[in-house]
């Protein structure tokens, strides 16, 4: 699962989750974009971290303008891109009779018209490279449950089915489209606001519903990226590779 000689961009790799998968992707010879939007100290820290062939480039991926700056500051740094990994995406808990528009509109922006601006804008270079896209989507868009996250939910689902989507609009340029839907994995985006004890609380019972007795971690995920994002997955496109244990609490297995 070598991936020498390939240039990738992952959104929101500052932290968690993104953070591995620039790691990981490094570790497998890619060059890699660590995008950011605010964590700028964080990203700088990873940059340094991955030493040569690791750069940092700030752009909030709801805004298109900065995304195309930074798809043309990225294509300029190393000279092509030929992997993109959509994972920059932010939470906001509401219960559904208690909608706040601002904070859906922002979500949706974020997990939403993000991915889709990001691929359009990197889509001339992936053309060329005959690339890869892989989204991070979440098992909260397939059918888990976990309260106050339904708004969350219809974005992870948005951006499932708008992987399935442009792997049939962009097979004919030879660019593969793939998703990975993790379950809940220890992180900023479900720590926050939390206690510790509310934490490990939450960890066991998210143990208690998979049937592996297990919990995602970021890494588990930087390796699902990886696999989609290399040649070994050559015939894979349009797929969701569901990483979390086997979770018993799906409330629907129509993937
Ligand atoms: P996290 O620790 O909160 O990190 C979120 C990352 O996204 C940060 O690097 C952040 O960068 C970046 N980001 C947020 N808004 C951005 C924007 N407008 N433009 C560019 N980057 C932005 O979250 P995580 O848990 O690693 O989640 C990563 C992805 O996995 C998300 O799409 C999330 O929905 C998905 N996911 C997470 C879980 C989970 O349980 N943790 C489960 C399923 C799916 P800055 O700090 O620099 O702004």
């Amino acid at each position: 699962m070598s991936l020498s000689g390939k240039v990738a961009l992952v959104t929101g790799a500052s932290r968690g989750i993104g953070a591995a998968i620039a790691r990981e992707l490094r570790r497998r010879g890619a060059r890699v974009a660590i995008n950011y939007n605010s964590s700028r100290e964080a990203a700088e820290r990873l940059r340094r971290e991955l030493g040569d062939g690791a750069e940092v480039f700030k752009a909030d991926v709801s805004n298109r303008q900065e995304v195309r700056s930074m798809v043309e500051d990225v294509v300029g740094t190393f000279g092509g891109l030929d992997v993109v990994v959509n994972n920059a995406g932010i939470m906001e808990l509401m219960p559904f009779e208690q909608l706040d528009e601002a904070r859906l509109d922002r979500m949706w922006a974020v997990n939403v018209k993000g991915p889709i601006y990001v691929t359009l804008e990197a889509l001339p270079h992936l053309k060329k490279s005959r690339g890869v896209v892989v989204n991070v989507a979440s098992i909260a868009g397939i059918g888990t449950a976990l309260a106050n996250t339904t708004y969350y939910a219809i974005t992870k689902a948005a951006l499932i089915a708008l992987t399935r989507r442009l792997a049939f609009d962009l097979a004919p340029y030879g660019i593969r489209v793939n998703a990975v839907a993790p379950s809940w994995i220890e992180t900023d985006l479900t720590t926050r606001g939390r206690t510790r004890e509310e934490v490990e609380r939450a960890k066991s019972d998210i143990i208690g519903k998979t049937a592996l007795r297990a919990l995602a971690a970021p890494e588990d995920i930087a390796r699902a990226v990886a696999f989609l994002a290399s040649d070994d997955a050559r015939l894979v496109t349009g797929q969701v590779l569901v990483v979390d244990g086997g979770r018993l609490d799906y409330l629907t297995h129509g993937v």
